[in-house]
């Protein structure tokens, strides 16, 4: 099968197998040049493991620290006539490198809110390894279904309050446009937190914990955003936002919880990206794209694999460096003040025809569709490929 590009707005519905498979080899290659992690945990479990900060948080481990890993994801399988979703191959392609290195990697595909899937991963974790000293929580989901109601939530991106307007790329079109965004109401607020926030989080470490496979000085982890000013109305305070203060509450429960382990749980606010969840989110590609410009000029860009690898190395295994908050501050480059007045002098000035100039657009648009595995080097697309790839599912 020749397999191309289709998109349509902020989703590209096929992805490639060898482009996935050389993305993820470009993180593992990345990790493999920088000097290994002491004390890195050794027995990881990602929940969210296929695609962004998840994926890069279960390859960090893996090539930095010879850790096994469970993965837990929610992707499309392929067959002999359609793609399977880039998630997919991901994944096929980190196992098939760990277990070339000697170490355990399966994976579990499915509906990681439910309590089958958490129950799977606990019968698994007790069979093949024991117990888990470390426990990434890295979720991006516009849906979830309660696991004792059977009521499902959906989530939104909108502010709360006040009408929001502001600049954004239409990225069809490469056109700087406005958009105005309608705040919220209560009920969209509150299932945007049953979907977002830290209920899940919580209900995974209660089930990990009484089940008695997490190890003692145990680390948990889930990953939030700050970011710029101009996006507070649609993130910082807008429904993602009030999620995220929800995940804050909730690692505190966890820490408390984790007591007795002498556990450690973490939010770790990261860096704006390109994945799939963020590509989502209104205004926010532009300011990527302005924001990528100033930190590759500036010698400091990163993306998902960097900032794990820092996260992991100068943050997890020595000193947290919490704000007053109790946060990680992995965004500490991108929230720099020289870099946020930088974009901040750009913003004002941004149009559809200064867009390629003023901004690093086409590298937003060349990072969007290496997600799904397309535009990367040595991989031959105009050739057949096969598009059925094994992973070793726990079943
Ligand atoms: P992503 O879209 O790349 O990854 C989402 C992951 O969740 C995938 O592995 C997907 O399979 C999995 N998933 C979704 N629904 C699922 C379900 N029901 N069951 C099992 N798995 C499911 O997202 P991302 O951008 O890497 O986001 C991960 C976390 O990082 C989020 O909490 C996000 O808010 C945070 N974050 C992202 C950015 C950014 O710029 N992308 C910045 C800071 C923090």
């Amino acid at each position: 099968m020749i397999i191309s590009p289709k998109i349509r707005g902020f989703i590209c519905t096929t992805a490639h197998p060898d482009g996935c498979e050389a993305h993820v080899r470009q993180q593992v290659e990345y990790v493999q040049k920088q000097p290994p992690i002491e004390d890195c945990p050794k027995k990881v479990l990602v929940i969210g493991s296929s695609t962004g900060y998840g994926l890069a948080s279960r390859i960090v481990p893996a090539f930095a620290g010879q850790a096994d890993t469970l993965g837990v994801f929610f992707e499309r399988q392929p067959n002999d006539r359609k793609s399977g979703s880039s998630g997919w191959y991901n994944s096929a392609a980190f196992e098939s490198m760990a277990k070339d290195q000697g170490l355990y990697a399966r994976s579990i595909n499915g509906d990681a809110f439910s309590k089958e899937i958490k129950d799977q991963a606990i019968k698994e974790i007790k069979e093949s390894m024991g117990q888990v000293d470390c426990v990434i929580y890295s979720l991006a989901s516009p849906r979830r279904q309660d696991p004792d109601t059977g009521d499902i939530y959906k989530s939104c991106l909108k502010p709360i309050g006040t009408t929001y307007t502001q600049k954004t790329v239409n990225t069809d079109k490469a056109e700087v446009e406005e958009i105005t965004i309608e705040p919220a109401n209560e009920d969209e607020i509150n299932q945007t937190v049953k979907v977002m926030g830290g209920e899940d989080w919580e209900l995974w470490m209660n089930a990990l914990s009484e089940a008695g496979v997490l190890a003692p000085s145990i680390t948990t982890l889930a990953y939030s955003y700050i970011g710029p000013e101009l996006t507070w109305s649609v993130y910082k305070d807008g429904t993602i936002g009030r999620a995220k203060i929800h995940l804050e509450e909730s690692c505190r429960r966890i820490n408390e919880k984790l007591a007795s382990l002498e556990g450690r749980a973490f939010v770790s606010v990261n860096k704006a990206v390109v994945t799939q969840a963020s590509s989502a989110i209104p205004v926010v590609p532009l300011y990527i794209s302005v924001l990528f410009k100033k930190m590759k000029e500036e010698g400091i860009h990163e993306d998902c694999i960097e900032q794990i690898h820092r996260l992991f190395s100068d943050r997890l295994m020595s000193d947290p460096k919490l704000d007053s908050s109790n946060r990680i501050r992995i965004d500490d480059w991108e929230m720099r003040e020289d870099i946020q007045q930088s974009v901040a002098d750009t913003w004002e000035n941004i149009n559809t025809e200064n867009l390629k100039e003023l901004s690093d657009f086409e590298g937003y648009q060349k990072d969007f569709l290496k997600l799904f595995g397309f535009g990367l080097d040595g991989v031959n697309y105009d050739a057949e490929t096969d598009p059925l790839r094994e992973i070793d599912l726990v079943d």
